[in-house]
């Protein structure tokens, strides 16, 4: 059914503050219009800083992928006949459109994911930025092309695949569809985005602001709902390839299912993010850094710090990171954890390590905020931590920092390489020589020196190793670019060359 109410203006989200704010039903957005699921079936968005529902989200299946890929395929040829520097234009004005509605955007996604403002503001920027990478594309990827042989021409064009999709999370809902579209529409693909159900407004707003910047009709369409549109959408002919970002059983299942089938994936896992703290380490720029890298996004971010290594005596820069992390005030300083069955992981992780022994130096269970009803824990630091324990070894998603102590170097990047993922590592030293030895050691797809959310800032590409990403490449950067795009290899010859060889 097509809802004609969600225009752009009905769907301004009118919140300048935290204080409860209802919003509209998010339908699926196919060929430029509105539509609920086929099923009729709904579930609760719900804000997370008062656990009360601000709008519903649609829960589609089979025939609503269907629909969007089928609008998608349709725009695909008039969208790849568009030039490169047309289709780059579009997210010229794109950015623009998004640095006109920053507040908006910026209030939307803390109301939908319980962000504060700063770390809300802070990822629409981000998604900005990324944009830019797209602009940029037709100004970096002109093909090489050179006289191979007598008479003889070789060049190289980068041809779109088709229909592609991507499958994103719940923690950056602006951002990470950025880390995708940009690469995939500048090349010529056409694309149906599927966003985490618990927080769909952010892309319901990007499909909206891309039409506004003269997207065509069909070109995005966004299905909502969960692991039924996945699976209908990783298993649809028509989908050529798929980026996804979320938790690493969920992207070991996707990138599986889609491989199997012939597909390009590059699917984007969790995270046990290692820092490293050895005794010559500033104090001020690592506690400050460390608690930033734990702390903010309340510690639902892949990049998060969740263990910290502290080799030798390094207890006074521990001393000024649990009195930081002490000092914080939640809800302003640090927002809310997505819903309460995240509440509940998260406390099990450290009631299960105070069981084992583990001192919890700083206790965030119980932690409210009051008037916000919603789901909380404040900063939590889990002392003397040992390797092999949960808290020591899964990921957490939450705010809590495991300390575990080691006497050696070695010992801390033995056990930073024994861990399966490899997102994030950093050295907290003052020492090059130091800096130098660790990061060629660890075992990980994006190192810090002194840096505790080590994010590699466009042109440089976003992705970890292990089992933080299965598939080739990272999602950003030009390797995103090629991975929504084929080379094709031209040789051409223009007169008969009597001088030609047989390779010729
Ligand atoms: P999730 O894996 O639960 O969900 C991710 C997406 O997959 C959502 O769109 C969801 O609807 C869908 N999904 C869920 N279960 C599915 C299933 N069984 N089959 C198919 N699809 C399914 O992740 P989340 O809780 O939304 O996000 C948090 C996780 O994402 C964390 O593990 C975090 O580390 C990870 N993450 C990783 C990166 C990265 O760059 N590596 C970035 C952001 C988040």
């Amino acid at each position: 059914m097509t809802n004609t109410t969600h225009d752009s203006a009905a769907m301004r989200f009118p919140a300048r503050g935290y204080a409860f704010q209802k919003y509209v039903d998010c339908h699926n957005w196919i060929a430029g219009d509105w539509r609920e699921a086929a099923s009729g079936e709904n579930a609760a968005v719900v804000n997370p800083r008062h656990g009360w529902p601000m709008g519903t989200v649609a829960m589609s299946g089979h025939a609503d992928v269907d629909r969007a890929v089928a609008a998608a395929k349709e725009a695909f040829p008039s969208w790849r006949a568009t030039p490169y520097k047309e289709r780059a234009q579009v997210l010229y004005r794109m950015k623009a459109l998004m640095e006109r509605d920053v507040e908006e955007l910026t209030w939307l996604l803390s109301h939908e994911n319980g962000k504060t403002y700063a770390e809300a503001k802070g990822s629409v920027l981000k998604a900005i930025e990324c944009l830019e990478m797209g602009c940029s594309l037709p100004n970096m990827i002109g093909g090489p092309q050179l006289d191979v042989s007598r008479g003889i021409n070789c060049s190289v064009t980068h041809e779109p695949l088709g229909v592609c999709a991507g499958v994103v999370p719940f923690n950056f809902p602006t951002m990470v569809p950025m880390w995708m579209l940009p690469q995939a529409l500048v090349a010529g693909n056409t694309f149906v985005l599927k966003p985490s159900e618990q927080v769909p407004f952010g892309a319901m707003k990007l499909a909206l602001l891309l039409r506004e910047a003269g997207l065509p009709d069909g070109v995005v369409n966004v299905v909502n709902g969960a692991r039924p549109a996945v699976e209908a959408l990783v298993d649809h002919p028509d989908i050529k390839a798929m980026g996804f970002v979320g938790s690493t059983r969920v992207a070991k299942l996707v990138y599986a299912r889609g491989s199997a089938l012939g597909k390009r994936m590059l699917c984007l896992g969790g995270a046990k993010n290692h820092l490293v703290v050895v005794p010559d380490a500033d104090p001020e720029l690592t506690s400050t850094t460390v608690v930033a890298s734990a702390y903010a996004c309340a510690g639902q971010r892949c990049m998060a710090a969740s263990v910290m290594i502290a080799v030798g005596d390094v207890q006074p820069i521990i001393d000024k990171i649990a009195a930081k992390a002490r000092e914080m005030t939640l809800g302003t300083d640090m927002g809310a954890i997505i819903n309460q069955t995240a509440v509940e992981r998260i406390t099990r992780y450290i009631d299960e390590a105070e069981r084992a022994g583990v001192k919890v130096l700083v206790d965030g269970r119980g932690a409210a905020v009051p008037g916000n009803p919603g789901y909380w824990l404040g900063p939590t630091i889990l002392d003397d931590v040992k390797p092999g324990m949960p808290a020591g070894c899964e990921e957490i998603f939450g705010p809590v920092l495991s300390i575990i102590r080691v006497r050696t170097l070695d010992e801390a990047i033995a056990i930073e390489n024994d861990n399966p993922y490899g997102n994030a590592a950093a050295i907290f030293t003052t020492s090059g020589g130091t800096a130098r030895y660790a990061i060629e050691r660890f075992d990980a797809g994006m190192c810090g020196i002194n840096v505790g959310v080590p994010v590699p800032r466009e042109p440089f590409a976003f992705g970890g190793w292990n089992d933080s990403k299965f598939g080739h490449g990272d999602i950003t950067g030009e390797d995103g670019f090629r991975f929504w795009t084929r080379p094709r290899k031209v040789t051409a010859r223009w007169e008969h060359n009597p001088d030609a060889t047989w390779m010729s």
